[in-house]
């Protein structure tokens, strides 16, 4: 299956726009051509799907913590176990993304550096689960948000040196805690973590080493401190007060225009723990309003589920987000490449993911129906092809 094969359905999402009848030839994991003249090739190595199928680039979560178990207490799982016990939950969790069709997840924050030990696990073998572009450790203040996963440093050298050991270890992505957290006891997530200049000093050095930041801020200050600072992808942006959502109509229209990229935290299946409703549900009618003017003044939505941290996320929820990114206003092509050609822009991998052309990689899913018209015809996989290996 790894050599030489083409793969044929009824229609095709390429990663931009919807076309009929398809034919995607593959050789040594990447896509050689693409037939979209509707004739099928008749040789023995087409793998045809279907008149009813679809072929669509492998999906893209832009932020995942595969290191949490989707459990009740996934930080108390979390702190218990050690490496070994982690990193089997983390080649689970990998599988399961894979399964549904995610050939490509960010994880943003595992302990240490143990997402790039299952990261090289997955580029050798494409089966054991989606190609993962690691963070790491997130970096944060001592004793701040996800403390517990080892990334702490402040001041201006220990954050340089902090960027220079996740180049220098090969992760993908540098991740801040511009801003507190729910999940950290004692973190706040309307308050700031780090200033503008330090938020500049990480995303500066990141970028000298041609690496993207992804900066986690939910309050207010910490979403303009980390726009001014240059970083690549907003992770959350929910404009967390101490009291609710803080609306600010400039601030949401800088963040539109920018062009940085808005990873909302999307994905749910079922419902959320009672403690999460208590505190999340009043304020999540006026966070979608402000998302939903986002999308309107036409910001770069992508969707980074944060799969792992509650039981109504487990690791294959992406796909489950695409109605609400319809429901914020994103018309049905857009909020498909919200999670396939847009995601690979945000995260440093365009041209090789998240689209169906020559020359990327031989990521694909293919679903029963039109995932254009029914978003739930993405939970019907009928296929899935990773670096050209056919997975499911
Ligand atoms: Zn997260």
């Amino acid at each position: 299956m790894a050599g030489e094969f083409a793969v044929h359905a009824g229609s095709m999402f390429d990663g931009f726009t919807r076309s009929g009848p398809a034919t995607v030839h593959v050789r040594g994991g990447r896509i050689t051509a693409v037939d979209r003249t509707g004739s099928r090739p008749s040789d023995r190595y087409v793998v045809d799907l279907g008149a009813d199928a679809c072929l669509l680039p492998g999906l893209i979560d832009t932020h995942t913590h595969l290191a949490f178990d989707s459990g009740n207490d996934p930080v108390a799982s979390f702190v218990a176990a050690d490496d070994e016990r982690m990193l089997t939950g983390m080649r689970a969790a990998a599988r399961t993304a894979l399964l549904a069709g995610i050939t490509t997840v960010r994880d943003l924050g595992a302990r240490d550096f143990l997402a790039l030990t299952v990261a090289e696990e997955t580029l050798r073998t494409p089966e054991a689960g989606p190609e993962i572009l690691a963070a790491g450790p997130p970096i944060t203040t001592f004793g701040g948000h996800c403390h517990f996963m080892n990334g702490e440093a402040e001041g201006r050298g220990q954050l340089i040196d902090a960027v220079r050991e996740r180049h220098d270890r090969g992760c993908a992505v540098v991740k801040i805690m511009a801003s507190g957290g729910q999940m950290t006891r004692g973190s706040r997530a309307y308050l700031s973590q780090y200033g503008q200049e330090d938020l500049r000093i990480v995303a500066d050095e990141a970028h000298r080493l041609g690496l993207p930041v992804a900066a986690h801020a939910h309050g207010n200050e910490a979403i303009t401190d980390a726009l001014a600072a240059g970083v690549d992808t907003l992770e959350h942006v929910s404009f967390s007060g101490e009291k609710g959502i803080d609306e600010d109509a400039a601030l949401v229209e800088r963040l539109a225009g920018s062009g940085a990229f808005l990873s909302l935290t999307l994905g749910t299946r079922g419902t959320l723990p009672l403690e999460v409703r208590q505190h999340l549900e009043p304020r999540l009618d006026s966070r979608r309003k402000v998302h939903r003017e986002l999308v309107r003044l036409g910001g770069r939505v992508v969707v980074g589920t944060d799969a792992g941290i509650f039981p109504s996320k487990p690791h294959d929820v992406l796909p489950h987000s695409v109605e609400e990114l319809r429901n914020l206003g994103l018309p049905p092509a857009a909020s498909l490449a919200a999670m396939t050609s847009q995601a690979a822009i945000a995260c440093g991998v365009e041209g090789r993911k998240g689209r169906i052309s020559a020359g990327a990689d031989a990521d694909f899913v293919v679903v029963g129906g039109d995932p254009l018209r029914d978003p739930a015809s993405l939970l019907d996989v009928r296929a899935v092809f990773r670096a050209g290996v056919r997975v499911r």
